[in-house]
């Protein structure tokens, strides 16, 4: 059965866009408060200039916020399409979002479930905020003692 994923890029060319706006916007008011402030010698001259400057490193430093956040968007959005996806093994385009897996892994393992991963220190109930958002395969408290991991100090299994 072929599989059918949806790839989607980080950003898209919208992103970019916005990112380019915000960047060049920055750049020139830069590069005008410093024609601006250049050859005066005064503090208070250079006030406005100053303030100009400040006001184009925000907007330069908004864009790429908006940049990196709009990539960790995608990155999220991949993951709940892979988890929705192995959780289906059927290979179908899933619609799932990671608050709908997370409730069906829980419920199927039992709240009671003990969950954590081999790149953890700590195993967690499956129902502990520490457990949110990941897809930890449920095990019995020795098989997470054997494997080297203790109690969450939060949920106290
Ligand atoms: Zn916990």
């Amino acid at each position: 059965m072929a599989q059918t994923f949806r790839r989607r890029p980080l950003w898209g060319a919208d992103d970019l866009l916005r990112w380019l706006v915000f960047v060049l916007a920055g750049a020139v008011c830069c590069g005008l408060a410093w024609y601006w402030g250049s050859g005066v010698a005064t503090l208070q001259a250079q006030q406005g200039p100053l303030e100009l400057t400040v006001s184009g490193l925000v907007l330069i430093s908004y864009g790429h916020v908006v940049w990196l956040l709009r990539a960790r968007r995608s990155v999220g959005e991949r993951q709940s399409q892979l988890l929705a996806l192995w959780l289906s093994h059927d290979g179908s385009e899933a619609t799932l979002t990671i608050d709908d897996i997370v409730p069906a892994i829980v419920g199927s393992a039992g709240t009671d479930a003990l969950v954590g991963s081999d790149d953890v220190l700590h195993f967690h109930r499956a129902t502990c905020q520490m457990a949110h958002g990941r897809v930890w395969e449920p095990a019995s408290r020795a098989e997470h003692e054997r494997a080297g991991r203790i109690a969450c100090p939060i949920c106290r299994p």
